[in-house]
C-alpha cells in the first residue's frame, strides 16, 4: 500500500509575464511572453507528493472562477485527491509574477479563496487521521494550520511543517510539529537568530521542535534531532536551469519518504534526506515550477546515480 500524505495549504494560479526589464512604479513595460501556471506552496507540495508516489489528499480552497476550475483540474491530473478542496465564493488566489532576462522577478500575491480556509471540518479530520504524514505550510490562515496539526497529533499522524513564507511561529504550533523543514532564510526568521551558519541555526531550532531539516540549495540539506543525530547530505551535482519549486519538490518527496520509511534509524533518515535532495535537484534540472516537479522514476534515477555505494 502506498504511503498516505495529507496536505492542508494554499493553491494559487501564477500569472507570469516575461519582459526585457521590470517596470518601475507607474511605468508600463511591454512584455514578451505570458503563461499561467498552477502554483501555491500547498498545491505544489501535494502534486510533488503525488508524483513521488504517495496517495495524497489536498485540503484547501479555490474561488468560484475559471482559475479555480483550472487549478482543481491540474491537481486531479497529478493524481491528488481533491475531496477536501472547497470552492469559495469570490476569486481564487493569484500570484502576479514578472520576470526579466536576468531572472530577477517581482511577485504580488492576492490570497483570495486561500484566506477563507479558516476552519476545517470532520471530513478533513478523518483525512488527517488516515494519513501517515500531514504536510503544512504558512500560506493559509494559522487557525486552519493549528487545527490540522492538533488533529494530526491526536491521531498519531506525523506533522511536517514547511515554515514558508518565513514567519516567527507561536509556541502552540511549534509544540505540534514533528519535523520542521526550512531554508536558511526561514530558519533565521523562525529561530529569531541573526546567523546563516547551519550548526547555529540547527541548535536554535532544536530548542523549538524535535527534528529539523535545513535545505541549503546546491549544497544539499542538513538535519538535526533531539536524539543527537546530525547529518549533512550533499545535493546531486546537476546543471541547474531553474530552481523555482525545488523546495516544494524536496518537501513533498521528504514527506513521502518519511511516510514510507519512518524515522527509526540513522539509515532511514539518511535515505529520506537523500531522496528529497534527489527530488529537489531533479526539479532544478527543468524549467518551470509545478510543471517541473519530478515523478518517482526521475527521483529514483537521480538518487541511484548520486548515492549508490555511498555509506
Ligand atoms: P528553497 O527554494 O525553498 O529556498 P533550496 O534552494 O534550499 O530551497 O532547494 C531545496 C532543495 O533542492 C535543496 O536542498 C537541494 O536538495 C535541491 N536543490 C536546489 N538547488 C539545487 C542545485 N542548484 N543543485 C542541486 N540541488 C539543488
Amino acid at each position: 500500500m502506498s504511503a498516505r500524505v495529507a496536505v492542508v495549504g494554499s493553491s494559487n494560479l501564477d500569472l507570469v509575464v516575461t519582459a526585457s526589464r521590470l517596470p518601475r512604479p507607474g511605468e508600463t513595460v511591454l512584455g514578451e511572453n505570458f503563461r499561467t501556471v498552477p502554483g501555491g506552496k500547498g498545491a505544489n507540495q501535494a502534486v510533488a507528493a503525488a508524483r513521488a508516489g504517495a496517495a495524497c489528499d489536498f485540503v484547501g480552497a479555490v474561488g468560484d472562477d475559471d482559475f479555480g476550475t483550472r487549478m482543481r483540474a491540474s491537481l486531479v491530473d497529478a493524481g491528488v485527491d481533491v475531496r477536501g478542496l472547497r470552492t469559495a465564493a469570490g476569486p481564487s488566489g493569484v500570484a502576479l509574477i514578472a520576470v526579466d532576462r536576468d531572472a530577477e522577478n517581482f511577485i504580488l500575491v492576492a490570497p483570495g479563496a486561500n484566506g477563507t480556509l479558516t476552519e476545517l471540518d470532520v471530513d478533513d479530520q478523518a483525512t488527517i487521521a488516515a494519513a501517515d504524514v500531514l504536510l503544512l505550510q504558512l500560506e493559509v490562515p494559522l487557525t486552519a494550520v493549528l487545527q490540522a496539526a492538533h488533529w494530526a497529533r491526536a491521531d498519531g499522524t506525523t506533522v511536517v511543517l514547511n515554515a514558508a513564507p518565513a514567519a516567527a511561529l507561536p509556541t502552540a504550533l511549534l509544540d505540534l510539529v514533528d519535523v520542521l523543514v526550512v531554508n536558511e532564510h526561514e530558519a533565521a526568521v523562525v529561530a529569531e537568530v541573526a546567523s546563516d551558519d547551519p550548526p547555529v541555526l540547527l541548535d536554535a531550532l532544536l530548542k523549538l521542535v524535535p527534528r529539523v531539516v535545513l535545505t541549503l540549495g546546491a549544497r544539499g540539506a542538513a538535519y538535526a534531532d533531539r536524539h543527537g543525530l546530525r547529518l549533512a547530505v550533499p545535493a546531486p551535482q546537476i546543471d541547474a536551469v531553474d530552481t523555482t519549486a525545488a523546495g516544494d519538490a524536496f518537501t513533498g518527496a521528504l514527506a513521502v519518504s518519511w511516510a514510507e520509511r519512518g524515522a527509526s534509524s540513522e539509515d532511514t533518515v539518511t535515505a529520506s534526506l537523500r531522496w528529497a535532495c534527489a527530488a529537489g535537484a531533479a526539479c532544478a534540472q527543468r524549467h518551470g515550477a509545478s510543471t517541473a516537479l519530478p515523478d518517482r522514476p526521475a527521483i529514483d534515477a537521480l538518487y541511484d546515480a548520486t548515492y549508490r555505494g555511498a555509506p
